[in-house]
């Protein structure tokens, strides 16, 4: 299969390209993004034929239908890395939590989030197409919190790769820094800078683009690549989870093959609600999409008005930081499939320029037809954690936005899927201070009294972080983020 670019070709690039291409310089046209030509039909012939597949027997026929031009030995090696996870049998549990309420557990990975999911497999086929070419790469990274340690976790000790990752010094929780900061590879650089997330990744974007920088890289015969959402080889690894969520529900008895169900996804850059949109237009039989975000709604009056208006807004800290993203990466590629080229580009360059554009009715319709959305405020979603908890499941705050969803969007009383993106352990003063009412408690407390509460062990990969020795010290200013990089490499 080939991929395409979303806002059309300029002539200079090729007008196709591979996966691999694709996601070894996802820089395309006119800013654009690559997507997939055309997609596979893995309708109802297919989901019988995987009722009883194991998890990385389904995620080997997707990957076959998509006929990308990565070697069988290295996808099956990437899927391999799900035998990792904390029941190599099943690495994503759906878990049944209200009447027609299911869990879809994304975070059983070795960082406790739902970044896990696609990187780990990412890294093996990056770092083994690197390989095969002969070529090394530089990955950088910019992290608010979660794709960073997935990112650093990934791609430690992997060959003709190295990662420099940066991070907002007081901008993380302890155990997101913590994951950081002992990784001791040393192909591995991470890099505290001082100010905020957009601080940090501006400075990115600059170093990107940087004249000076790319030379010098040139010069170490290194290339540069992204392991962002944006970069279609997290987005395939993504379909898959929606499929084997639908396939547990039938197993489990829930639904009949066949039978619609609403996703309900907690969103910020969409790369996972991109996932389940793939899957539906694969033939999977979903009713509609839920879109769940926190105060930084851009989604929910997106997709119910039509307008995307980034005019007088910045970001608003929230208790979910991982969705607190106002400029949502993926969603270019719904207006692509949705729209075509020329619209999306017209409409992206707005964005770009003019910081707003409004969907015509029609076109609003048609997005209404596939996404509802609603979103939730810190004060709802600590409502959400305690109620559930106290119904006997314990959740995170980025979860609980998909509960707002659940009570709001569905028309229909149809069996929901709810992705659950990280792990209490992950953002565990919130949790603490939803279930006890303890305000600002470290990390390591409220790690303690949650497990108290619930009766429940801290997982050694968290609880071990606390004695480990912190092998990345680097904390600088951000002009000085170039030299720290290039004296690593
Ligand atoms: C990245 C992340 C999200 C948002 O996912 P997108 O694919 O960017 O929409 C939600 N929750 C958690 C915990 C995350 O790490």
């Amino acid at each position: 299969m080939n991929f395409i670019e979303t806002r059309g070709n300029d002539g200079q690039r090729p007008e196709k390209v591979t996966f691999s291409q694709a996601i070894l310089s996802p820089i395309s046209s006119f800013g654009g993004i690559y997507s997939p030509e055309s997609m596979p039909d893995l309708g109802e012939n297919f989901l019988a034929k995987h009722l009883s597949s194991s998890y990385k027997t389904l995620a080997k026929s997707v990957l076959e239908a998509f006929d990308i031009d990565i070697d069988s030995a290295i996808i099956d090696k990437a899927l391999a890395l799900y035998d990792e996870f904390d029941d190599p049998a099943n690495p994503v549990p759906v878990v049944k939590v209200l009447d027609d309420l299911y869990v879809s557990e994304l975070y059983h990975g070795p960082t406790r989030a739902f970044k896990d999911m696609a990187l780990q497999p990412f890294g093996i086929v990056l770092s083994s197409i690197a390989q095969q070419r002969n070529d090394n790469y530089l990955i950088l990274a910019a992290t608010s919190g979660d794709t960073g340690p997935a990112a650093l976790e990934t791609f430690k000790n992997k060959a003709n790769v190295q990662v420099a990752c940066m991070y907002p010094v007081g901008g993380t929780s302890d155990v997101q820094r913590l994951q950081m900061v002992t990784e001791d590879a040393t192909n591995l650089k991470v890099i505290g800078v001082k100010g905020d997330f957009d601080d940090t990744q501006n400075a990115l974007k600059l170093l990107l683009a940087s004249g000076s920088f790319n030379k010098k890289l040139r010069e170490k015969n290194i290339s540069l690549s992204a392991a962002n959402s944006v970069n279609f080889g997290r987005i395939i690894f993504q379909t898959i989870y929606h499929i084997h969520s639908y396939l547990e529900l039938v197993r489990q008895n829930a639904i009949n093959l066949g039978e619609k169900v609403y996703l309900d996804v907690p969103s910020g850059n969409f790369g996972n609600a991109l996932g389940g949109y793939y899957a539906m237009k694969m033939g999977l039989p979903v009713e509609k999409i839920l879109i769940a975000s926190n105060n930084n709604n851009v989604l929910t009056k997106l997709i119910n008005t039509g307008a995307y208006d980034l005019r007088a807004q910045s970001v608003i800290p929230t208790t979910s930081p991982a969705m607190d993203i106002l400029k949502s990466s993926n969603i270019e590629r719904i207006l692509f499939d949705l729209f075509g080229e020329i619209r999306t580009k017209e409409l992206m360059q707005q964005l770009d320029i003019e910081k707003h554009y409004q969907l015509s009715d029609a076109e609003l319709k048609t997005i209404q037809a596939i996404f509802s959305a609603d979103y939730c405020n810190d004060e709802e979603g600590k409502a959400y954690i305690k109620n559930t908890f106290e119904k006997g499941y314990l959740m995170d705050p980025h979860t609980a936005t998909c509960f707002k969803a659940y009570d709001t969007c569905r028309e229909k009383q149809l069996k929901t899927i709810v992705y659950s993106t990280a792990e209490w352990t992950k953002f565990s003063p919130v949790i603490a201070n939803a279930l006890t009412g303890e305000v600002d408690a470290h990390d390591i407390d409220a790690l303690k009294s949650i497990a108290k509460e619930a009766g429940i062990e801290i997982p050694t990969v968290i609880s071990e972080l606390f004695d480990k020795e912190i092998t990345q010290k680097s904390v600088i200013e951000k002009d000085a983020i170039e030299e720290e990089i290039l004296s690593f490499l």
